[in-house]
């Protein structure tokens, strides 16, 4: 079944630039089911793919001028092939210059220009990765413009690597992992040292569950440096005893963790290192019991979170245990901390329950109203036509 933003996404592209478009390809959002602040300690996330896509119109030029275009934006960004650089006047563009730029850095090219447009129904800044959504929709569709031949865990490195580089976010490679390795159904379970992404069955859908975004509209607090500080407590904990990364702590080495390490620090290695166990134990888990049986592993990541990390607010406390206490299977907070989004794993018969529950406690508490919607797993990348 064709989606019904791709013939919007042709009639973007061929309104903006007066021909159509070669083929348009989308990918997804992602969301990470378990496994936070694990990815920068070297350890194991959790994320899937949602049924949420950004769509890429493109068709290559016979120049080399690149032009790109979003229906959430009215002007047209333009730069030579050649020149792609990290210039805060890119703007938005900033994402889909960077994947063209990193494809020509991972693979035997001769680019040329394009045009692109750009539409999509991820929602942006709710900690659902809009950014990878674009970065993968580019990347899948110049790759194969371009015969450039990079496969999709290459592709992934490229919207990482265009991320970094032009965009001037030092961000990991699970978001682009999820979107371009996702499947209906399936978590991408991504071992960060070794980088290795394998499909795991979740079973919602034939269990009748769909997860919960609860957007709590809390901005991301992280220029405080409270995210900043939490990687450099990771670094000293590895540090003081004397391992690579906290990737190469067990649940055992705590005993000796708390000894050796200031009461915070023991805290926050305890926080990652019990976040790996529990990403293995909810693909044991599903595998073994079956989806009902991960909330208890999503609420003790959220309570570690809370407790040990130090990285909820209150609105996501109350988005957490609100859930539960309608019918929720399991709640936690996702992404960095400081703010954004709770999911809540929510049986389908429950789902107006518990956002009904949660829209009257925010309001009684004072609250900015959230936003809350269903997703469910959904095909990573594909070229739709
Ligand atoms: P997130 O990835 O969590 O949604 P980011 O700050 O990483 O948040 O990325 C959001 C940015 O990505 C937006 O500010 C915008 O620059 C860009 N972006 C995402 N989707 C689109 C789109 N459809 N059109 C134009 N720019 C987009
Ligand atoms: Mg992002």
């Amino acid at each position: 079944m064709i989606h019904e933003l791709v013939a919007k996404t042709q009639a973007g592209f061929s309104d903006l630039f007066g021909y159509e478009a070669t083929g348009v390809w989308s990918a997804p959002g992602r969301v990470n089911l378990i496994g936070e602040h694990t990815d920068y300690n070297e350890g194991y996330v959790f994320p899937f793919a949602i049924n949420r896509r950004t769509f890429a119109a493109l068709a290559l030029r016979e120049d080399s001028t690149v032009r790109v275009a979003s229906s959430f934006s009215d002007d047209i960004h333009q730069v030579d092939i050649a020149n792609i650089s990290s210039d805060a006047k890119n703007e938005w563009a900033a994402y889909p210059f960077g994947v063209a730029w990193a494809i020509q850095q991972l693979a035997e090219v001769s680019p040329s220009g394009f045009d692109c447009f750009i539409e999509s129904d991820v929602p942006v800044g709710a900690g659902l990765s809009s950014s990878a959504a674009i970065e993968c929709a580019v990347a899948l569709g110049l790759n194969e413009l371009w015969g450039a031949g990079l496969d999709r865990r290459k592709l992934a490195r490229a919207g990482q690597l265009g991320e970094n580089e032009i965009v001037g976010a030092p961000t990991g490679i699970m978001d682009q992992s999820a979107s371009l390795l996702g499947e209906i159904d399936h978590g991408v379970f991504l071992d960060c040292r070794s980088l290795e992404a394998t499909p795991i069955e979740l079973g919602f859908s034939s269990a009748d569950l769909e997860l919960l975004i609860i957007d709590t509209k809390v901005a991301h607090r992280l220029v405080d440096g409270g995210y900043a500080a939490r990687r450099a407590a990771c670094e000293t904990g590895a540090t003081e005893m004397g391992v690579t990364s906290l990737r190469d702590l067990s649940i055992e080495d705590l005993e000796k963790a708390k000894e050796i390490l200031d009461e915070v620090t023991f805290r926050r290695v305890r926080h990652v290192v019990t976040e790996n166990q529990r990403v293995l134990d909810t693909i044991r888990t599903l595998r073994e019991a079956g989806p009902t049986a991960i909330g208890q592993l999503m609420h003790a990541s959220h309570e570690s979170m809370r407790d040990d990390f130090e990285i909820s607010v209150d609105e996501l406390d109350t988005a957490v245990e609100t859930a539960i206490r309608h019918g929720a299977i399991g709640a936690r907070m996702t992404g960095g901390g400081f703010g954004g989004a709770a999911i809540a794993l929510t049986p389908i018969g429950k789902i107006s329950e518990v956002t009904l529950s949660i829209l009257a406690e925010f309001e009684a508490l004072g609250y900015a109203k959230p936003d809350i919607f269903a997703v469910s797993a959904a095909p990573g990348a594909i070229r739709e036509v």
